[in-house]
């Protein structure tokens, strides 16, 4: 789960790391009283709001209100505007990177800090290597007093303490919360210390369980914001039919949790990213293929839906008047990519190419289709 600015910096300030004062602003909130300088910025969940014009200044010029509207206005990567934090505009000499996240391939928890952090991390990480600092470290034991030394020397940091205070506390969120990202970007240098200006925490889905009241929490706050736009804001069951939702492109329907879950690693392999798992589960029919596919066609940044089928007990003739149906009935034209085999299949694919929708003998190339069709090429 990826949660708002202001969900982060809630949990920030919680831990002692330094934030500017603020509060948020839904679409309908009356706004009056307010004093300038102020930073208006769109909640969202996307990245790059800066550069996308989601975030403005407001230094008492003009009438507030209007910049307001203007970014209630936006939509930013097929995402809506629907809150605004506004905070105490803060006077910035430096922006900092930093973040925890893991090192998955030595299985062990990463802290990367960059010279300069900002808009144009990514740009300047490939172009000045010597920028970024990596350093992986035992969880058990946490971020090192001399690990911490010798990056604040690295990058000129003259607060040590202070530093120190926040890179320790991103590191208890990190462990507490089941966090897989903990970042600030950036990390200002201001006349008055150091101060977080954006947050991000990307928590871990499995870890749900664990903190049930917290996920609950977030995710009620998540749906005041994202009102009734996305009804498959979480985990639902619905007939027989799970749905999760996740933060890619590709909306992924299996007849089976099994391949399901390989699918989904098949799409990552090919450089994919998953909108939302949907598994069918047990026995099912034409009338549940079709509510599958109207579930996962709601989600707005959709680019391309593959449909992985067994025929065993189900029949795939089956499967494909629900593919049909679904077709015919919903004008938004995003291409379906079929995988299918087993009961009935010849009629299935025989359906399929009447209505002009590929099907696939093979796993692997219905995976790479799809994942072409939403990188665009
Ligand atoms: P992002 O574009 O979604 O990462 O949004 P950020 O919250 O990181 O803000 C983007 C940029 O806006 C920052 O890197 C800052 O340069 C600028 N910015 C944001 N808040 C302030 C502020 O209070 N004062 C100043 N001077 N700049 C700010
Ligand atoms: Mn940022």
């Amino acid at each position: 789960m990826k949660l708002y600015e202001f969900q982060g910096k809630e949990i920030f300030k919680a831990y002692g790391i330094p934030v500017q004062s603020g509060f948020l602003i839904l679409a309908n909130d009356e706004v009056k009283n307010l004093t300038p300088p102020l930073v208006l910025k769109a909640q969202l969940l996307v990245g790059g709001r800066g550069k996308a014009g989601g975030i403005k200044i407001w230094d008492g010029n003009i009438d507030v209100s209007k910049i307001i509207n203007k970014l209630f206005a936006l939509t930013i990567k097929g995402e809506k505007v629907n809150a605004i934090l506004a905070l105490e505009k803060v006077d910035i000499s430096r922006e900092i990177y930093i973040s925890i996240t893991f090192n998955r391939g030595k299985s062990t928890p990463l802290l990367i800090v960059g010279t300069s952090g900002g808009m144009d991390i990514e740009e300047s990480a490939k172009l000045n290597k010597e920028k970024i600092h990596f350093i992986e470290f035992d969880p058990f034991l946490g971020i090192l007093e001399y690990q911490i030394r010798f990056i604040a020397k690295k990058i000129n940091i003259d607060n040590y303490l202070k530093f120190k205070k926040i890179i320790e506390a991103m590191y208890k969120i990190f462990k507490e919360y089941d966090a897989t990202l903990v970042e600030i970007n950036p990390l200002a240098v201001t006349s008055s210390g150091l101060v977080a200006i954006d947050a991000k925490i990307n928590l871990d889905d499995q870890s749900c369980f664990r903190h049930e009241e917290l996920f609950k929490k977030l995710r009620e706050e998540q749906n005041i914001i994202q009102g009734e736009k996305d009804t498959n804001a979480s985990i639902s069951k619905e007939d027989t039919i799970t749905y999760v939702p996740l933060s890619g492109n590709i909306g992924l329907i299996s007849d089976g949790a099994g391949t399901g879950l390989l699918t989904l690693d098949l799409i990552h392999g090919f450089g994919g990213e998953v909108a939302s798992f949907c598994e069918l589960g047990g026995i099912t029919s034409s009338e549940i293929m079709l509510k599958a596919l109207k579930m996962v066609n709601k989600n707005p940044s959709l680019k391309s839906i593959l449909v992985v089928l067994i025929g065993g007990f189900n029949r795939m003739d089956d499967m494909a008047e629900g593919i049909v149906k679904f077709k015919k009935e919903f004008k938004r034209d995003i291409p379906i990519f079929i995988r299918m085999c087993g009961t009935k299949e010849e009629i299935g694919k025989q359906l399929m190419k009447e209505a002009n929708i590929p099907v696939y003998n093979s796993l692997n190339e219905a995976a790479e289709a799809a994942v072409k069709e939403a990188k665009g090429n």
